[in-house]
């Protein structure tokens, strides 16, 4: 089997079993690390980029059935592959594991090359599982999230920030005259026009900024934990950089092009959820373009 450096979470409050399973996988090529409690492993999961994580049933905190139901209800990470590790053999903890999301399920004592075979198979699922997830968030044409991705995301950040007192800040940007662009130069052209625009946003952006496209020429951006102030300043100076380009087209003429945008947000614990907050901006969008486009409005 071929492994490069997956990083397999052990947890497990005997610190016996978690040195023979660290050696075995640490033999085979896989980067481990470990948690000898539920407070522990949530820890790890939320921080560090885990691959597989192997789950001991009795913790001193809790049981691993609750971290699974806790994990697959909140998913921080998309999915995460869980093999049981325990000794609680009988066919109903089997069928109570396996329903509350465990992936797999190994009986102590567990065999190395068992346990090898149940992780490899594990890692191939999951390795499909993140290209199907990849293609189901991603806008094909220009790489950035897709609606569908936004609102989810939109809809996470958004109860987040307001548990924590955050604010927020949510921004919808459209191209000026894009049908004019298209009309003009082509739609190859026009197709360059959002790739590159989707390029300056994710190079000017922070990377906890999510960038996304809507559909058509319409673009959006979600602030988590950011000032409305701030977040106008920062887009003005990147609107600024974009009606400076010069865009080559195909017939080697050469055009400008400017976006216009509406924000929201800021303070979000008046609002009650995200489309509320969508509606001001877009609502602030219209005001931009009326205004004569090329400006934000937020
Ligand atoms: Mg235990």
């Amino acid at each position: 089997m071929v492994v490069s450096g997956n990083k397999i979470l052990i947890v497990e409050d005997s610190e016996l079993q978690r040195r023979i399973l660290i050696r075995w996988l640490t033999k085979n090529g896989y980067e481990t690390i470990e948690a000898d409690s539920l407070t522990g492993a949530r820890d790890i999961i939320t921080k560090d980029n885990v691959d597989v994580v192997l789950l001991d049933w009795e913790l001193p905190d809790g049981t691993g059935i609750e971290l699974i139901t806790e994990l697959l209800s909140s998913a921080p990470t998309g999915w995460l592959p869980i093999i049981m590790v325990t000794s609680h053999k009988q066919p109903d903890n089997i069928k109570l594991a396996i329903e509350a999301g465990a992936t797999d399920y190994i009986s102590k004592p567990a065999e190395e090359i068992e346990l090898l075979a149940r992780i490899y198979s594990s890692l191939r699922i999951k390795t499909l599982q993140d290209q199907l997830r990849e293609t189901a968030i991603r806008d094909v044409l220009t790489g950035l999230y897709n609606r569908r991705y936004i609102n989810e995301r939109f809809e996470q950040e958004f109860q987040r920030c307001r548990r924590h007192g955050h604010e927020c800040s949510f921004a919808i940007l459209d191209i000026d005259f894009f049908k004019k662009v298209n009309d003009t130069y082509g739609h190859d052209t026009g197709d360059r026009v959002l790739k590159i625009l989707a390029t300056v946003l994710k190079d000017a952006l922070r990377k906890s900024d999510i960038i996304g496209r809507f559909g058509g020429e319409e673009f959006v951006i979600l602030f988590p934990e950011t000032k409305l102030k701030d977040s106008i300043n920062v887009l003005d100076k990147i609107r600024l950089a974009v009606s400076e380009l010069e865009i080559v087209a195909e017939n080697d003429t050469s055009f400008k092009i400017s976006f216009s945008g509406g924000l929201a947000g800021g303070d979000i614990s008046i609002f009650n959820e995200p489309a509320e907050i969508l509606k001001i901006a877009d609502k602030n969008l219209y005001e931009a373009k009326s205004k004569g486009r090329n400006c934000l409005v937020g």
